[in-house]
């Protein structure tokens, strides 16, 4: 998937499960991480390793395992019990990082979950094309129906029936 759509998605899914607009932002940062992998992608451009790790293991390998989840994970938690970072944080760091493995799981290549075994998987068919017409109709679907949602609920629309989740969002 594009960052953009990656970006998106993590800000929707924190903004549904009631985070507030830090975190939104820490989820959308890390929904870029795992692209890392790729020096012309947004993390790869800030990241020094980006070209050292696409010419050792390529893209989509390490970045977007199971194991790169549970670094991040023990990183976020760790920082969380030093008490360098607040539990939310930690929380929207993994989900962010989550939501693009979830994502990408979506494309027809699919991911190494497992990485370093060599075994690649898919979800739903893998019937969403990076950058090609069906991943832009599902960003511009999410793009308006979060505009509607973010309008309803940051306008104080908050009787239809959509949850509180945004509430706390546009405060
Ligand atoms: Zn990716």
């Amino acid at each position: 998937m594009l960052g953009k759509t990656h970006a998106l998605v993590a800000v929707l899914l924190t903004a549904v499960l009631g985070f507030g607009i830090i975190e939104a932002g820490i989820a959308a940062i890390f929904s870029l991480l795992p692209d890392a992998d790729l020096p012309y992608s947004y993390a790869g451009k800030v990241f020094p390793f980006s070209l050292a790790v696409n010419r050792k293991y390529g893209h989509r390998t390490v970045t977007h395992s199971l194991l790169s989840l549970g670094c991040v994970s023990a990183v976020a938690f760790f920082l969380y019990f030093l008490g360098i970072v607040g539990l939310n944080f930690a929380k929207a760091a993994i989900l962010g990082y989550s939501s693009h493995l979830v994502l990408d799981l979506l494309n027809p290549t699919g991911i190494p979950l497992l990485w370093p075994k060599d075994l690649w998987f898919i979800l739903l068919g893998g019937r969403i094309v990076v950058g090609e017409l069906t991943e832009q109709a599902v960003f511009w679907i999410l793009l308006v129906l979060s505009a509607g949602y973010f309008g309803i609920e940051c306008f104080g629309f908050t009787n239809f029936g959509f949850g509180g989740g945004l509430i706390g969002f546009c405060r």
